[in-house]
């Protein structure tokens, strides 16, 4: 049994849970209504049944609807997540806020958000979050005293990890806050919970996908039944005004756009806007004009906080049915200039017509032509002149929140497209440039055949990336994701190559750095990578990213302590963050520490009762400290998480085994074979176990095997050999 002690001993590791960190809740004194702000990411209006979409399933939202207010006409500011949130929790479009596209902008800290108003009054605020644009390093968390943007690590390899989570899983998050014990008098709650799913690519659970017409409206669908979950909880501590909208729609075809970004119709800016609970009328229809920001001075009006001069406005009257005058909307899409090298778009809305201002000038007459395809600008030019200087009026009067504390590396980007200094915009001609009507085909060809598949065909993106490239050499997006296609096809030098022609022209973001780390790391250069990566980590203080990476370079290098002294630093930006807690569970088993081993990967299964690696690093420290059964249970909780998972299966297999029961482990060694590695540790599991069932015949043939996969083995040599040969 020498060699079933040897097989257990690396699977095996003591935990103690973490002790639950509790708040003591701010008292307060007028009782005031708890506050829900669901946002669902990429929802078009015209997909939710209570707006006339048919096919729709989305009961949860018709019944909102119902119960409350629906405004039949709601519009985002951009069609960009991060962007259009910061619009919608600081009540200003971005001329006000300053964050202009995903990725790249951090919202000044001098713009204040709703969740800091509500803090300020005494509410205990949270806030889910299930997408990276909304990652904490963008500011959004500014006034939440619980912002989880935990996103879990996707099988997905046509995405970069944590890029999203699921519905089920924010609502898990959301209910967990919901329920964690509280000490005092409970303070009302300002909650916000953004759900990522019904964003590209469109995989809904397959009990939805065949529910709905469309993978879309399947992942609408699935949200909408993770809603009811939330709504049935929430309203149970006491009334909930409830606020439900989305950041920007999907244009699914129309106009040329596959998905949203460069295109500023409404296919992707028009939403959802539905408000329900304590003082909201049931069952009315407003044909008031909602916008994005509106959405924060609504909040405070029905929470009874006073409200703070934003660009937005309160239309509680709008839902009570006073009569309330329609304000103009101002939207914007600079992601065609920034990513692509073409002209930015912006657009000035009234209730009836809206004016898109590009190299070639757009009208429509929204009433005759919601789906904006016969451009009247040719027909109206008084109507373009007017609406032209209304536009050009409002993006002359950027806020100065907007412009001031912005980071530097932001306000070098504005600088250059001409956003910032000298009240230049007002006076700006005409935008120049590619007219994002004339480039659509190009991005969506980038779309297609690069960006959704650079990560799971990076052989077939790099040449239509080449060809694209060729064509418009200006396409910064196109050259960055041959980058990451170049870097998955193991092509190093290609990578660096591509992202040192973009840092050359100044367009090198922290992420494309990251990139350019790992690409180095990867093509042997790990002293530039360091470099690289420590820069990065110096430059954007808030950013997880190249400290991970340098983790992974100290790992690599057995330097154990600067790995730790890596994650260290995640932990102060995150100190939820699930990769170093996951990093630092790591080395502290590698070096026998059970103790903070065990607490790591239980601070992980806390987070994620789901995390299957965690459950089974969890049962390691168990069996190392000599509890077995728990051990065994946890690692039964990692298999039903992760029925396919070899390393599960050979940890429960192991332990069982382990522990005299072999008739239960002998079926689990040979599913944990079947789901891979077939590594000669586990046959020689499996050997053993067979040969504890007396099954010599099968004891053998797979003690063999596993010589022939590490002919270094004398132990089962020799066992094999006093078995007496195959019989
Ligand atoms: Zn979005």
């Amino acid at each position: 049994m020498r060699i079933l002690r040897g097989l257990a001993a690396p699977l095996l590791l003591l935990a103690i849970p973490a002790a639950c960190r509790r708040e003591a809740a701010p008292s307060v004194r007028i009782a005031r209504p708890n506050v829900l702000l669901v946002t669902i990411d990429t929802l078009r209006a015209d997909h939710v049944g209570c707006y006339g979409y048919t096919r729709a399933v989305t009961p949860t939202l018709d019944g909102l609807s119902a119960h409350g207010v629906r405004f039949i006409t709601a519009v985002a500011h951009v069609p960009l997540t991060g962007p259009s949130h910061a619009s919608i929790l600081t009540g200003r479009t971005p001329l006000g806020h300053g964050m202009r596209d995903n990725g790249a902008y951090v919202l000044p800290g001098s713009v204040r958000t709703v969740a800091e108003d509500f803090r300020g009054a005494g509410y205990r605020t949270a806030a889910f979050v299930s997408g990276f644009p909304l990652s904490r390093r963008f500011g959004l968390d500014r006034g939440f005293e619980t912002y989880d943007d935990h996103l879990p690590r996707g099988a997905d390899p046509r995405r970069t990890a944590y890029v999203e989570r699921t519905a089920d899983r924010t609502t898990d998050a959301a209910l967990h806050w919901l329920d964690a014990p509280r000490q005092g008098t409970p303070a009302p709650f300002f909650l916000w919970v953004h759900y990522f799913d019904p964003h590209a690519p469109y995989e809904p659970p397959p009990d939805f996908a065949s529910r709905a017409a469309t993978p879309y409206d399947g992942e609408i669908a699935f949200v909408d039944a993770q809603l009811a979950r939330l709504l049935g909880r929430v309203g149970e501590g006491g009334p909930v005004l409830v606020l439900v909208t989305g950041d920007h729609g999907e244009s699914l075809g129309e106009h040329g756009e596959d998905t949203h970004g460069i295109f500023i119709y409404d296919a992707t800016l028009r939403v959802p806007f539905l408000l329900a609970g304590p003082g909201v009328p049931e069952g009315r229809v407003s044909g008031v004009v909602a916008r994005g920001i509106d959405v924060a001075p609504t909040l405070l009006d029905y929470a009874g906080l006073p409200p703070r001069a934003v660009e937005g406005r309160s239309i509680r009257p709008a839902a009570s049915g006073e009569d309330l005058e329609d304000a103009p909307t101002y939207s914007e899409s600079l992601h065609a200039q920034l990513q692509y090298g073409w002209a930015p778009l912006h657009s000035w809305r009234t209730a009836r017509f809206k004016l898109i201002e590009a190299p070639r000038m757009e009208l429509y007459d929204l009433e005759s032509d919601s789906s904006e395809t016969r451009d009247r600008s040719a027909a109206e030019p008084a109507r373009v002149d007017e609406m032209r200087q209304k536009l050009r009026k409002a993006m002359s009067t950027t806020t100065p929140a907007a412009t001031q504390a912005i980071d530097a590396e932001t306000a070098e980007r504005l600088q250059a497209l001409g956003y910032l200094g000298g009240g230049g915009t007002s006076q700006a001609p005409t935008p120049t440039g590619k007219d994002p009507k004339d480039g659509i085909g190009l991005a969506t060809r980038l779309g297609r055949n690069g960006m959704s598949v650079a990560r799971t065909e990076p052989l077939k993106a790099i040449p239509e990336l080449t060809a694209l490239l060729a064509e418009d050499p200006g396409m910064l997006v196109a050259r960055r994701t041959r980058a990451v296609a170049y870097e998955t096809a193991g092509q190093y030098e290609a990578a660096i190559r591509d992202l040192r022609a973009l840092e050359k022209s100044g367009a090198l973001t922290a992420e494309d750095s990251v990139v350019l780390g790992d690409s180095l790391r990867l093509a042997g250069r790990t002293k530039e990578a360091v470099g690289v990566l420590q820069r990065t980590a110096g430059k954007n203080p808030r950013f997880a990213q190249p400290w991970l990476s340098l983790a992974a370079v100290y790992v690599k290098q057995e330097r154990s302590a600067d790995a730790a002294a890596a994650y260290g630093k995640v932990l102060e930006i995150d100190p939820g963050h699930l990769e170093a807690l996951r990093g630092l569970g790591d080395l502290a088993l590698m070096r026998g520490d059970l103790e903070e081993a065990g607490r790591r990967y239980g601070q992980l299964v806390e987070a994620d009762s789901a995390d299957a690696g965690a459950l089974a690093k969890l049962g390691v420290v168990k069996m190392r400290t000599g509890q077995a059964e728990q051990g065994i249970a946890l690692f039964r909780k990692a298999v039903e998480r992760e029925p396919r998972s070899g390393e599960a299966l050979l940890y429960l297999a192991g332990a069982l085994a382990a522990n005299g029961r072999p008739t239960e482990a002998l079926p689990l060694f040979e599913r944990a074979l079947e789901a891979g590695p077939r590594s000669s540790m586990a046959l020689n599991g499996l050997g053993l176990t067979r040969l504890a069932v007396g099954d010599r015949p099968g004891a053998a043939a797979a003690f063999r095997e596993s010589l022939r996969l590490d002919p270094k083995q004398p132990e089962v040599a020799r066992t094999l050999a006093e078995m007496g040969g195959p019989r």
